[in-house]
Parts: C-alpha cells; structure tokens; sequence
C-alpha cells in the first residue's frame, strides 16, 4: 500500500516537472521523503518522529519566503555573487542589448511551435517590388563587375545612378526623402546586388547599416535629423562609420580614439567644442566620404559640460573637410575593390553640437552601438551570404549538367553530387534563416542574439557553399576574366567572416554569452537582483531557476526515452517529427546550459570551447526552426521534402554533436555524467543527413529542375548573351531542350549501332544513320556548341595580361 502510494507521488513529481511546475514539484519532494520515511517509521515510531519533523521543518523554510529568504536565498546570494564573472559597463550594455524573440523560446526548453507558424512576415511592398524590378534591375544590367575590379572602383555612372535613385538612402524615411523599406525589402536589394557585384553591394550596404543614418533615425536631434537625413538619402552625403583601430579591433570599447571638451573656434565662430585625435583603420567608404561617423572617448578634464572627467565611449558626425583629417589612402581587401581605408585626424575641433543626439548623447555612444547593431546585422551580410549561395546553386546546378567528363555530366558523379548537395541544402535553409530574421527585424525585434547567429552562420555558410561550387567548377571557377562568377564571391568570403563582429569571436565569446543572459527565463533576473542587492527578487528568479532546471531534466530524459513523442506538436506532416525532435534538443540545451553556468560559473566566459559548442546548438535550433517556417509558409510544397528533411537531419546532427561535445568536456564529470544520462540515456544515434536523401537534393540543381530556379529565385540573372551565368543558364536550356536526341544516340551507342566515338563525329554518324531526325540534330548541334562555349575560360594576350589588376 505504502509502496503504491510513493510510485504514485513519483509519477505526481515527475509529471508536475514535466509540466514546468519545477519548484511545486521540488517542494512536494519533501512530501515524498516524508513519506518514505514513515514507511520506515512503522518498524520505528521514534525515527518517524523525527524524520517527519525534519521533514516539516524543511517544507517550512523551502516553502515559506518569509523563511527561506533569510536562510536559504541569502546564503545562495552570497554564493552567487562570489560565482559571477566582474562585467564592466561597455560588457553589460552588450549583454543588454537588443530583445529577445524565438531565441528565448529556445532556451525554455518548451518552444512554442504555433506561436512560430501563426507568426506572419510581413511582404514586400508594391514600392519595393517595384524598385527591385526597376531600379535595382537596372544597376544590376550596369554593373560590370569585371570591368569594376580593373577600375579599382565601380563606374562614375553607377556611383551616379546608386545615389540619385537613393540606393543610399534604403533605411532613411520618406519624408526625409529616404526609400523607407522594411527590412525584407532592404534584403532583397542586398541579395540581387551582391549576386552581381559583391563592390556594388558592399557599397549599398554600409550606409543602410550601423552608421550615421541608423544613429541619427534613433538618437539624434531634430536639428541633426533634418539636416543629415535628406542629404544621406539623396547621396549628397556619402558616409562612413570608424570604430575600428589598430589596437580596437574585436575589443572595439578599448579605443584610443580621445576627444577633449574645450572652447575653440569653429567655421569663425567661438564654440564649446571637442578637440579630436584618432587612428582608425578598414573604414568601408572613408576614401570616398564626405562625413565621418566618428567613435571615440570623451573627456572634459576642465568640467565644462558639468560632469565627470572620463564621460566615456561617444559617437559623433564629423564633416570630412574640417582641417586636421587625413583620409582618401585605400586598403585593398582582398583584391575586392570596394571603398575602404584608414582615417586619421589630428587636434580636429569641432562643435559639441555634433555629438549624436547632441549633448544628451554624450558618452551614450557604446549603447547607441549595442543597441542599433541587431537590425544591420540581421540583415547586410546575411543577404550577402544568401546572395552568394543562391548564385553558386544556380550555377553549379547547370555546370554539373553541362560539363561532361568520362561521358557523363560531372553531377551524375557521387563525389560532385555530395557537394551539389550541400549547396542546394544550404541555399534553403540560408535563405530561410535570412527571411525569418528579417521578419522579426520588420516585427519591431532588435534581435541581438539571432542577428548574431545569422551574421556567423549564414557567413560561414557561404564560405562552404562557395568553396563546393569552386570544387565543382574547377578550372573554370579559378581563371579569372569575365566568364569567371564565382572567383569574386570565394575571394570575398573571408571579409563576411570579419566584419561587423568576426566569426570566431561571436560564435565562441557572444552568440552564447549574450544568449544565456538575455534569452535565459532566470540568469538575467537573477544578475540584476545580485547586483541590486534585492533578495526578494533573487528569491523569487533563484527557486524559478531551480524548478526550470528540474523540469528541464526530467523532460529531456523522458522526451529522450520517447523519441520526442511526449511533445505536444502542431501537426506538420514530414515537419512533425522535426518538431519533436526539436523540442527534445531545446530541453536537453536548456538543461546543459544551466549545468555549463553552475558548474563553470564565471570560468566559462574563458572556456570559449564549450560556449562555442552551446552557440552552435543554440544556432542550429535556429536554422531549423526557419527552415520548418519556410517549408510551412511555402505552403508544404512536396517539391520541398528533400530540402526540409536533409536541412532539419543536419541541423539536428549538429545540435546533438555540440550537445555531446559539451558534455564529454566538462570539466565536473559528475555533472557531466549526469547530463549525459539526462539527455542521451540512449546514447547519440543520430546521424547525419542520409546518401539517399542527399542525392535527391542534389537532383533539384541538376537537369535544368525548377527546383534550381526556385532555389536562386532572390538572385539576378544576366539575359542569355552575356558571358558568364546569362550563356550558362542559356546553354541548359539547350541541352535540356536536347535531351530526347542525346538519349537516341546513347541507347544507339549502348546497343552497338552506334560506335563510341567523340560526341561531335557521333551526331553527324547518327544523322547519317538516321538514329536522329534532322530536327533532333539541330537541337544537338545548337546544344553542343552552346555547351563548347560555356566550358571555355578567358585567356589573355601577354600585354594585357601585365596590365590586368585583382
Ligand atoms: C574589409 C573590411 C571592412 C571593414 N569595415 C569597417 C568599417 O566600416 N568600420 C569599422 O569600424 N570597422 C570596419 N572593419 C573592421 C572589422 O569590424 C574588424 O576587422 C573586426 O572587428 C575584427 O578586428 P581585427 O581585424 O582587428 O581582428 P582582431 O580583433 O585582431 O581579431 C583576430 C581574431 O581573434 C579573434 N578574437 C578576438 N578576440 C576574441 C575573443 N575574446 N574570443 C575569441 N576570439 C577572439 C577574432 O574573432 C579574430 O578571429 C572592417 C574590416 C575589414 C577587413
């Protein structure tokens, strides 16, 4: 009898932890030991006794506030305190910035699947539409990205055309005389420009990115706004943003950069102004711009603003003329011939009017940055980076059914088919990263932590997929000339990586580090209330934690023993399992995070290894969950099966060898045993993505699909005279437009009335033999010679060949 009653309050226990009910289920525990304890007290009455009162005083002081607050929560704060890593200002603003969205469904452990789905991405407007199928189209037709690499800089007509139809000016207002798009729209006008000219897009980005159009939208003066805004978007003013230096690079807050308060005379006039010395270098347009979005200390040694000396990181708008600034020098980035150089200034006084937001912004500069970074960041490189991925499907997809070597075309091969099928795989769950974070960006989100994982992932995305498609092209991707389109993209890759946060340091340092703070339910509460001295609300954030942690065990191992079934899903069709199996990951992430925070505490901040592995969990959660979005907001096409299924099985591979990684290396093997029981009880059986499956992905590029299409819908494509992606995508059609004649000659070959000979003799034999009719011969002869051009590469005479540059 007693023995049923304690399995009965174990399946109570564990259900109430199942259910979230973490700390009523930790408090009924002590219900169970009571329990227990008096079965054994039925042979004892004295340790009854005993055990009970122990017992009740327990349920007291754990279920009482009033009593556990100054016995227990106050120690645990004490602990806590000694436990958390010293956050200077500039490290807590970054950790603040920013909100949180699915990021915090994912570090529940529980994400809300119908909260995802019902969520609607706003379109692109009529306006926008139109602008990407005019203006945009036009520029792309313009850009002669060969051509822009030997001028070192893109064409005076496109520098022209780029400010005059406001390209510059995407995320400036109308009224002030800005395109004022959302930030979907603003992405597909990244996406189809970089797919031509990775010059041109860099150019289009960096001023609709964290600069001084973003700043002055949300933290200048009226003054300030009036006068810049219409300038930055009719291209008067061609800006620049210098944060970086020689010793600020990735630690961008310990700049050097000083500006001091003092009086001086400006443009005649006797100003309270700030005197300014800076070094700052690899400033994207500084060659080329007419005002400089400065970040630097301020001090006012003299008090003259009335405050402290250090007043701290400031950012300012300084016009490019003002005497002392030395700029117009240009670093070469990678051959890549965008606008980018050092910047020096030497005493450069300006007024403090031109602080941004005036006086008010003094020293309010590192969290404007924070703050503004998650929109820019959600959307310049991961357009890019879907840009160029979207570009190698296309063209790797018609190549590898183009080129034939051995008498195949090379994508009938399983070694190109493997990377075929990587690069169809990553163009769909790129893109619907890219979407999905740009939706939340056009929800009102600044989503610090996902612009994060967008702008490492995606990036490092495209570095694979372009590698692949160089793999697959082989000598035509490597000689360079007109006819070569990916070179550019490959040698491009490594500056995605680097800029705006570089990848090694925000997967290992701030995608994790950020997330486990801003996204956690409790560790941010629980910081504030430690650094507020507030025990009610440590309480309170503590006994949460606790309950979350013991939910989170329980519903990784049982979600682990049931394959995820527990889960209540929304049906999904080939998506339901996903979810499940999601859910299951998110539990066991929630769960071995907080064992990585308890046992490492303020130590893993330096353990970048294991927080790395915890931000590619965390980032693969992502991706999944856009690519079930996509896949759902598609509609469910059947045509898409393949590509959800092999995006979901690498994501969850990934999640579940980041997960394992954690756990064999945590230094507390105890914990790590335990967490190994809890989330893999079973062991790690997943594997990733299957032969089979890969190979059907890998068929949406080949034989002229309309998957390819679809795939690389965002791109632009050249019309079918123009060397390079225009006459590959021609040459296609052609020989897809052939296939019925081919197929004749080779069952005439396979079957012996034909000889194998080469494919030019073998046409004019077939005809001759009457295997094919005059028309079939045409198409072949049209196919051939289209498939003759295309695998050409440029040459060039000697003394060209000295004068060519990049
Ligand atoms: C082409 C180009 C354009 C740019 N445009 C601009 C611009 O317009 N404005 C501007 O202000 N800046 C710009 N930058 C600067 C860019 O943001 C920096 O290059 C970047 O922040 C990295 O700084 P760094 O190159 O000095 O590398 P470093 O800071 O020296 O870093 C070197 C390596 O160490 C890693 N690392 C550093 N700290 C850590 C850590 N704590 N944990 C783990 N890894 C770490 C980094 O990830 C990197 O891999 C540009 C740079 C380039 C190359």
């Amino acid at each position: 009898m007693t023995t049923a009653l304690l399995v009965l309050a174990g399946l109570g226990f564990a259900a109430l932890l199942y259910a979230g009910r973490g700390y009523w289920a930790w408090v009924s525990a002590l219900g169970l030991v009571l329990a227990a304890w008096g079965q054994a007290g039925v042979q004892s009455p004295t340790a009854f006794m005993t055990t009970a009162v122990a017992a009740v005083i327990a349920a007291l002081v754990f279920g009482v506030p009033a009593l556990r607050r100054p016995l227990i929560s106050a120690p645990v704060m004490g602990l806590v305190r000694s436990f958390l890593p010293s956050i200077g200002d500039t490290e807590r603003i970054a950790l603040e910035a920013g909100t949180v969205w699915w990021d915090g469904d994912l570090f529940s452990g529980n994400p809300d699947w119908r909260k995802l789905l019902d969520f609607t991405p706003q379109a692109l407007s009529e306006r926008e539409r139109a602008f990407l199928d005019g203006p945009v189209e036009d520029l792309c037709r313009m850009l002669d990205d060969w051509q822009v690499n030997q001028d070192r800089d893109l064409s005076p007509e496109v520098w022209d055309f780029l400010k005059r139809q406001r390209f510059f000016g995407m995320i400036v207002p109308e009224e002030y005389g800005g395109l004022g798009f959302s930030a979907i729209g603003h992405s597909a006008v990244v996406v189809k420009i970089s797919s031509r000219s990775v010059t041109a897009a860099v150019t289009v980005m960096v001023p609709n990115s964290l600069g001084p159009a973003e700043l002055l939208l949300h933290y200048g003066t009226d003054e300030q706004k009036k006068y810049y805004l219409p300038r930055l978007a009719r291209g008067e003013e061609v800006p620049c943003f210098a944060l970086t230096e020689p010793h600020a690079g990735s630690d961008a807050a310990s700049t050097r950069s000083s500006g001091v308060v003092c009086r001086g005379t400006y443009e005649g006039r006797q100003v309270l102004g700030i005197r300014l010395n800076w070094n700052k270098r690899y400033i994207t347009l500084a060659p080329v711009a007419t005002v400089i979005g400065l970040a630097f200390r301020m001090f006012d040694p003299d008090g003259l603003l009335g405050g402290e000396e250090d007043l701290g990181i400031t950012c300012a708008l300084i016009p490019r003329d003002v005497p002392g600034i030395n700029i117009g020098d240009r670093h070469d980035p990678m051959g890549v011939p965008f606008q980018n150089g050092p910047i020096t200034g030497t005493d450069v006084f300006v007024p403090v009017d031109f602080v941004i937001g005036g006086q008010d912004g003094v020293g309010q500069g590192w969290k404007m940055l924070m703050d503004s970074l998650a929109a820019g960041r959600s959307i310049s490189l991961p357009s890019l980076s879907v840009a160029a991925v979207e570009l190698a499907a296309r063209a790797t997809g018609a190549y590898a059914t183009v080129r034939e070597q051995f008498n195949l075309p090379i994508g009938r091969f399983e070694g190109v088919e493997e990377a075929l099928t990587r690069i169809a795989g990553h163009a769909y769950l790129m893109n619907a990263a890219r979407v999905l974070t740009c939706a939340a960006v056009d929800a009102g989100e600044k989503p610090a932590v996902l612009s994060a994982v967008v702008k490492a992932y995606l990036t490092e995305g495209m570095r694979k997929s372009v590698i692949d498609a160089m793999d697959i092209m082989a000598g035509a991707a490597i000689c360079s000339g007109p006819r070569n389109i990916l070179s550019r993209v490959y040698v491009s890759a490594p500056i995605g990586i680097t800029v705006e946060g570089a990848n090694i340091l925000t997967r290992s340092l701030i995608i994790f580090g950020q997330g486990s703070i801003r996204c956690h339910p409790f560790v941010h509460d629980e910081m504030q209330a430690v650094a507020d001295n507030d025990l009610r609300g440590f309480d309170m954030a503590f006994f949460g934690h606790v309950g979350f942690v013991f939910s989170n065990a329980i519903r990784s191992l049982a979600l682990a023993l049931t394959g995820g079934r527990l889960a209540p899903v929304p049906p999904g069709g080939p998506m339901a399992g996903y979810f499940r199996a999601l859910t299951r990951y998110s539990a066991a992430f929630a769960l071995i995070t907080d064992v990585a925070l308890a046992t490492l505490g303020g130590a893993l901040k330096r353990r970048e290894k294991i927080s790395g592995r915890l931000a590619d969990a965390l980032a693969w959660l992502y991706l999944a969950s856009a690519t079930l979005k996509r896949f759902h907001d598609d509609g469910r096409p059947a045509g898409d099966v393949a590509l959800l299924r092999w995006s979901c099985d690498l994501a969850l591979w990934n999640i579940q060898e980041a997960l394992r990684g954690v756990v064999d290396n945590l230094p507390n093997r105890p914990a790590a045993a335990m967490a190994r029981f809890l989330v893999f009880p079973l062991g790690a059986h997943r594997r990733p993505p299957a032969d089979e499956l890969g190979a059907e992905v890998a068929r949406c590029l080949l034989d002229g699909n309309e998957a390819r299409l679809r795939l690389s819908a965002d791109i632009y494509v050249p019309d079918a005279t123009e060397d390079g992606l225009g006459r590959l995508d021609a040459a296609l059609d052609l020989i897809v437009g052939a296939k019925d004649g081919f197929a004749k000659v080779t069952d005439a070959v396979r079957a012996g009335t034909l000889e194998r000979e080469p494919r030019d003799t073998l046409i004019d034999r077939a005809a001759a033999q009457g295997v094919i009719n005059g028309e079939e011969r045409n198409r072949l002869d049209a196919a051939e010679a289209a498939r003759d051009d295309v695998i050409q590469v440029d040459s060039f005479d000697p003394e060209t060949y000295t004068g060519l540059k990049g």
